[in-house]
């Protein structure tokens, strides 16, 4: 939690309402210790997307489809592919997003995201949330997918307040805390982007592609 919890507990309070189906998946979630996206992270990306207005989505780390779902609500002319790895997720995202009625636009794929994905698709926009510690393997990954202009949001990046100052970690938490300060150093430093890391929710970082250097494409 980066904030203090009354600062969290009212900005739970002026979260958007939500279906029934959202509000299932977030008792599973809970019940379950599945870690799907905070409602003031989900409030912040679904302005970005409606101003962006993507058309294709790349999203790494469906778990069981309920971020996917807010995203296609936020972007409703866009195409979504989502990679989860666990075949159980996999599987209940289908029919999470089915019972959406989206899925005639997402495309749920079930395999392991650092093996990357099949095909020359490029994308408007990329959310990555999957495995914490491979997060520069993602970006390395996908980033030669998106289009120049286009979005990538990392969720989580600022880890329960850890990655702000490691030694909090237990040693368990240390290495993968460890990744993600060393990814958001990458983020800062990239030649090809912009990026603003913003602490709402478990910290999201916003990115825009830039144009590579030297060229007028
Ligand atoms: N985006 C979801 C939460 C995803 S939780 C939401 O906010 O609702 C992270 C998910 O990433 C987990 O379900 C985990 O199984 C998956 N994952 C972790 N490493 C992965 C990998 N290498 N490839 C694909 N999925 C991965
Ligand atoms: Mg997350």
């Amino acid at each position: 939690m980066i904030t203090t919890p009354e600062v969290d507990a009212y900005l739970a309070s002026l979260a958007p309402e939500r279906s029934l189906l959202l509000r299932r998946l977030e008792r599973e979630a809970a019940q379950e210790e599945i870690p799907i996206i905070q409602l003031p992270s989900v409030q912040m990306i679904r302005l970005w997307l409606l101003a962006h207005r993507p058309t294709s989505i790349l999203e790494v780390g469906t778990a069981i489809g309920y971020s996917t779902i807010w995203l296609a609500d936020a972007a409703p002319q866009a195409s979504i592919v989502t990679i989860e790895m666990d075949a159980s997720r996999a599987e209940r995202a289908q029919a999470n997003i089915a019972e959406a009625g989206m899925a005639g636009r997402v495309s749920v794929i079930q395999a392991d995201a650092t093996a990357g994905l099949p095909g020359d698709q490029t994308f408007d926009c990329l959310f990555i949330d999957a495995a914490k510690g491979q997060y520069r393997t993602f970006l390395d990954l996908y980033l030669p997918r998106i289009v120049t202009g286009g979005l990538i949001i990392c969720d989580n990046i600022l880890f329960r307040g850890l990655v702000a100052d490691p030694s909090q970690a237990g040693k368990r938490l240390r290495p993968m805390v460890e990744k993600l300060r060393d990814f958001n150093d990458y983020l800062r430093n990239h030649p090809q982007l912009e990026t603003t890391f913003i602490p709402v929710g478990d910290g999201i970082a916003v990115s825009v592609k830039k144009q590579e250097p030297g060229s007028d494409a």
